[in-house]
Formats: structure tokens, sequence, C-alpha cells
């Protein structure tokens, strides 16, 4: 067993120290960090989309050392990550981080004949995971979002990772408590067992000013912390960005977290100065700590780490749900009766046979029906029963069960479109819905069966 699966199995609280390996040094491992169990883990192409790999960077340290390899699925597909578990089981690697990943530095959105980058969806990698067995699997989470039809998509996708086998759940970085206390409610209130460990960094200004300079992806830093950053950086007190961090890691501690996923805090000064601050303050109660932290923060209303809301409607438009309406008519009509389904069975004989004029015909006819109604770009799998009748394909990353955690307010990730997974939120609330985005895990869309007619193959599916 892992030593992380050991921590996990004892309720032992634990830090997993990160790594990254675009840094291209040995650092020495910590297996102990303030008195707590420490776990490695090793990052997937944060600096750039060439990074060494999380695989290839784990060699260079014993086995002994318990690591955790994050698996990102930008920029791959299903055979990736059944390549990647081989090879992480040859490497006697026990636990996994498995993410859908942010946008790729050299993300191509398939415009001028060129090929369209693929996302891996952070389900489907569990489902492979799961079934490859073995692996102790982890999940990112993002629960700091504040728009309603964002942070209910987050929530819905979170039970699709979880009953597809995550054993624990990694959140984004954040520092809105609140945010944090409302996932492990969450997990509670569901009975779900899983462990959840949160993220934090040592927040200084230049990384805050960073991350807003940049939008780092899923990344909230509010005009106020950055106010109270600048203010210490002016009066010279650097070192409360250490001291904050250990506050924060002492309260995840005692509102039940199973552990902290420390970021950038590799060097041996940096920690050094961090364990030294958990010694300090670990006697104290959470009280005591909360306290503290809301006044180095300067906390008074509670809305400190809350972005502004611009107006918007947690209403989906009277033409959505007509739109769905009509839709889902359609699709029970066409795909469920009995009377389609032999039709079906006969068009699809006739054009059994890819490259055929027949199958040319079918592959046109269905992308020209559907490609203005909802934008089908001829996936070959096609899911829309699934996603409430809006394609997957209109998501730049292509997902079906969810959204990544990158978007801010509703708005995608790539910023030039609302999430089409907080307009499926909203939209499921309204129809009564909501299950379908909570349940159904939908499988990822093989290369070989893109650019085929999705009828074609639903009612060879169905014949079978
Ligand atoms: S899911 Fe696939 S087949 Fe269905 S509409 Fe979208 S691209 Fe077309």
């Amino acid at each position: 067993m892992s030593q992380l699966s050991s921590c996990f199995q004892n309720n032992q609280f634990c830090i997993l120290v990160e790594y990254l390996t675009s840094l291209n040094e040995i650092f020495p491992v910590k297996t102990e960090f303030a008195r707590y169990p420490a776990v490695m883990t090793l990052a997937d192409r944060v600096h750039s989309d060439h990074d060494v790999t999380p695989l290839a960077a784990s060699e260079q340290y014993p086995d002994s050392v318990d690591k955790i390899l994050h698996f990102a699925g930008k920029g791959r597909d299903i055979q990736d990550i059944e390549l990647f578990l081989q090879q992480a089981k040859a490497a006697k690697i026990k636990n996994l981080l498995l993410l859908t990943g942010d946008k790729l530095k050299e993300h191509c959105d398939g415009k001028d004949g060129a090929e369209r980058s693929r996302y891996l969806e952070s389900v489907n990698a569990v489902m492979a995971a799961k079934q490859f067995g073995g692996f102790c699997i982890g999940v990112a989470f993002n629960p700091f979002k504040y728009a309603e039809a964002e942070r209910d998509a987050q929530y819905l996708k979170l039970h699709k990772k979880l009953k597809a086998g995550a054993d624990f759940i990694i959140t984004q970085l954040g520092y809105n408590m609140d945010a944090l206390k409302q996932a492990k409610i969450f997990l509670n209130h569901h009975q779900y067992t899983q462990k959840i460990l949160a993220c934090v960094m040592p927040l200084s200004l230049a990384r805050a000013n960073f991350m807003v300079k940049h939008q780092v992806a899923g990344i909230v830093i509010t005009p106020h912390m950055l106010q109270v950053l600048t203010d210490e950086k002016q009066t010279g007190l650097n070192e409360r960005v250490y001291l904050r961090c250990a506050l924060q890691m002492l309260m995840c501690k005692h509102l039940g977290f199973a552990g902290i996923h420390l970021s950038a805090c590799h060097k041996p000064e940096e920690q050094m100065l961090l364990e030294s601050y958990i010694e300090q303050y670990r006697h104290l109660t959470l009280d005591e700590l909360e306290s503290l932290w809301n006044s180095l923060w300067q906390v008074k209303t509670g809305k400190e780490f809350v972005p502004e809301l611009p107006y918007y409607s947690c209403q989906p438009t009277s033409s959505q749900i007509i739109k769905y309406q009509q839709l889902h008519f359609m699709h029970e009509v066409l795909f469920e009766s009995k009377i389609a389904k032999g039709v079906g069975r006969f068009i699809f004989r006739a054009a059994w046979w890819e490259n055929t004029p027949a199958a040319k015909a079918l592959l046109k006819t269905e992308y020209i029906s559907k490609h203005g109604v909802v934008g089908c770009e001829s996936c070959g799998q096609c899911r829309l029963g699934d996603t409430l009748y809006i394609c997957p394909e209109t998501c730049p990353k292509g997902l079906a069960n969810g959204p990544c955690g990158g978007t801010t307010l509703d708005r995608c990730e790539f910023g030039d479109r609302e999430c089409i997974h907080s307009v499926k939120a909203r939209l499921a609330k309204a129809v009564e819905q909501t299950e379908v985005l909570k349940e159904k895990l939908i499988p990822t869309v093989p290369i070989e069966v893109r650019g085929t007619s999705s009828w074609k193959n639903w009612y060879a599916a169905t014949e079978a």
C-alpha cells in the first residue's frame, strides 16, 4: 500500500508537496513536513506543453519515495492514458491525479483545416484508470465558483468523478475558506467517503500579480487581496505570506480535510519557514486560527474573497427551453420509436461501408441537419441525448461530462463565449433534468470514429 493510501486509511493528515518537472532540478524530497507525512507530487505541463513528463521526472527519484503523478488530458486521447497506465504500473507508481487540464499553450481550434486540439476528460481518464485497476485515483475540483450555474456545474461533475471511481479529491488553489467549507458539507451531505485535500500556496504579491495578469485559469484573486498584499510588501511584512499559508493549512486540518496539496513551495528555505509557522501555531483552536486569518486578510464583511458579480441571469431563456423541448421530442421520435428503429436499420445497412456514396450522403445529411441547429462537427458518437441537446463539440475542449475548472463567472476559459456547461446546468434545473448531468458517464469519442455518421453508428450499436 502506498504511503498516501495508508494516510487515508489511518485518517492521518498529510502534505503533498508539488514539484514542477520544468524546473529541471533534483530536489531533496521530504517524507515529513512539519511532522506530518509528506508525499511528492509531480505536475503535468504547467510551464509549457513540452515539459518533461511526470513519469520521466519520477525516474530521478528512488522507488521508495511515494509519488503522485499528475496526468492532464490536454492534447491527449484515450489511447494515451491507456499507455500511461501501463507505464505507470511498470514504474511502480501507485497514486495518480487525473485532470482535464487548462488550455494548451499551443491550442489549435481546428480552423483552416488544421487538426483541432483534443482534451481527454478527467471523467474518462478516471474510468480508464479504474478499469485498469491498482491505482489510488485523485481528481481535481474547483469550489471557488461564484455564479450559480458554474458552481452547480462543478458539483454535478464532481458527482460523476466520484461515480467514475475517484478515491480522493484535490481542490483548486484558493483562499476562500467558506468555499472550502461548502465542499466538505457537500461530501458529508451526499455521504461520500472519498478524501478531500485543499490546494494551498504561499501567496506573495508577485505571484498574485502574475495570476491576475495572466488570468491563470480558475484562480480567484480579488482586488481586496491584492491591496492587502501590496500594503504588506510596502511595510516589509513579507513573512506573512508563509504565516498565512500555515494558518490555512491548520484550518483545513481542523475542518476535516485529509491533507494539503502544497504548491510553489519546493525550495528548502521556503519549506523551513512554512514549517516553523506551522509549529508555532499548531496548538491554536479553529476559532483562534480563523480570527488570526481574518485579521491578516482584513476581513470585515466576509466578501473579501468573492469577485464582483456582474448582472447575469439565473434562468435559461425561453428560446433555450423551447429548443430543448423540440429537440427532445425529435430525439424520442427518431431514435426511440419502433418505426424509427426499423427505418434506421434499413438506412444504416445501405450505408454500411465507409466511403461509399450512401455512407457519404448519410454523413452529409446528418451534418447539414445538425450543424446549423446545434453546431455539430460529425464526431460520430452523438451525445446530444445526454447533454440536453447542447453539442459537446461547441466546448473548445470538447468536454461532454461537465466543465473544466477554468471558467470565470460562467465565461469559458477561452474567453470568447459563455461556458456551455453553465448553460446546461441552468437549463437542467428549469426542465428538471439535473440527474442526467449528475449520473450519466459519457464515454469519450475514439479518434477513429470521428468523421463518421453517428446515426449509422447508433443504429449499428442498437442492432448489435
Ligand atoms: S455530439 Fe457529435 S454527432 Fe452529436 S451534434 Fe455534437 S458533434 Fe454532432
